[in-house]
């Protein structure tokens, strides 16, 4: 793991903390979830289910996980089967890596790429063949997808909506990765952590759905972003028995099984209605405009995301040459904090002056940043 030293989110959290300028750096909430969600972690602790879970998680959330599943997207998974609780999004990416790559092997992605895959395709001894999504749309390049396969791929590992861009593949976008996929007969990861964060109608797609692919789809997603618990780490996988069953096998030896009171919150989470599926992303769209608008104004070139809790802005309108260093001066120039783009990107050119913003956070503070940033220009 040489060359992989402390991530980009602990470093600009950790930046924030020791400058006191506002953190837009980490995807984190800076508001609690629901209510009936905090409550029923609480009252597992009190009705003492305090030991260890069962293997692939209990069956409420998994039965939860399962009804949501074809609620949203009519998708039909047998929950002792076809769905495995896991620490977080993370563990299940983990798990999925690990579990199906062979050293050697290679693992298709886009870049910019959300940072653990880099790191877990390393730890699996395979090798990442990115194709680039351009800044501002961020459009899939066909060309270079298409080239970024080989008879060595074994994976894709997808992300949609998408972080650091905000981006929602299209219908057609992942039609022709699906396409890739079979032709080359390769498995499909998809981390879907976003899938209730998309805006202005923008309708978010699971891979698994389309037609031939729920065989050789995994996919993935975590109570995280949806119930702002980010620190609860409760994720899971869904895909084919055999597919799951390689992953469980792969979790029993990475933490055995995630923590047990957070779990039966997370499943009242997931049975929570329309109307609060519907008040999160019109949340976060106003999020996005307040953000968006105040980078705008402070002669920024930003894009528009269509999901997601981040935007990417282009700083060199502000004079930098260097996101990475722009990022470090930031909180003494106009005391916010942003996340340099390149770091996820083998492509640094593609990303040289682009800054990540996070807009989850109360409307307040994100007027307030937009004002610090605009005061720099
Ligand atoms: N995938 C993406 C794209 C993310 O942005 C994140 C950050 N939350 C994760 C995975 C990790 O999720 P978790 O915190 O549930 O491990
Ligand atoms: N997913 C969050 C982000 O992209 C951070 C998670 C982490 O710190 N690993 O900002």
């Amino acid at each position: 793991m040489r060359g992989f030293g402390a991530t980009i989110f602990g470093e600009m959290s950790a930046l924030a903390a020791r400058t006191g300028a506002i953190n837009l750096g980490q995807g984190f909430p800076d508001t609690d979830g629901p209510e009936p969600v905090l409550a029923a972690a609480k009252a597992t602790i009190d009705e003492g289910r305090n030991q260890y879970p069962p293997a692939r998680g209990i069956p409420d959330l998994r039965a939860a996980i399962a009804e949501h599943q074809r609620r949203f997207y009519d998708l039909r998974l047998d929950a002792d089967r076809q769905v495995l609780v896991t620490v977080g999004a993370t563990e299940a990416i983990a798990a999925a890596v690990l579990a199906l790559c062979e050293p050697g092997d290679e693992v298709v992605t886009f870049e910019p790429y959300y940072d653990s895959y880099a790191a877990t395709i390393a730890l699996a001894g395979a090798a990442r063949r990115t194709s680039v999504l351009r800044f501002p749309d961020f459009a899939v390049d066909e060309a270079s997808l298409r080239a970024a396969f080989s008879p060595r791929t074994r994976l894709v590992l997808l992300n949609t909506p998408h972080n650091p861009t905000g981006k929602v593949f299209t219908r057609a976008e992942l039609e022709l990765i699906a396409q890739l996929a079979r032709e080359h007969d390769a498995i499909v990861v998809t981390d879907e952590v976003y899938e209730h964060l998309t805006f202005d109608g923008a309708q978010h797609l699971p891979m698994a759905t389309l037609p031939g692919m729920f065989e050789r789809t995994l996919t993935i997603s975590s109570g995280g972003k949806t119930f702002s618990t980010t620190g609860w780490k409760v994720g899971w996988l869904t895909g084919p028995e055999a597919l799951v069953t390689a992953c469980a096998t792969v979790k029993q030896f990475l933490t055995y099984v995630g923590s047990g009171p957070f779990q039966p919150a997370i499943a009242a989470g997931l049975r929570l209605g329309d109307d609060f599926y519907r008040a999160l992303a019109a949340t976060m769209q106003e999020a996005r405009d307040i953000l968006t608008a105040g980078l705008v104004n402070a002669g920024l070139t930003v894009s528009r995301p269509a999901g997601t809790y981040f935007t990417i802005a282009d700083a060199a309108a502000l004079g930098a040459t260097d996101g990475v260093d722009f990022c470090w001066r930031l909180p003494e120039l106009c005391g916010v904090v942003g996340v340099p783009v390149s770091v996820f990107c083998d492509d640094k050119d593609a990303a040289r002056t682009l800054v990540r913003f996070a807009y989850c956070k109360r409307p307040e503070v994100l007027t307030e940043a937009a004002g610090r940033l605009a005061g720099l220009g």
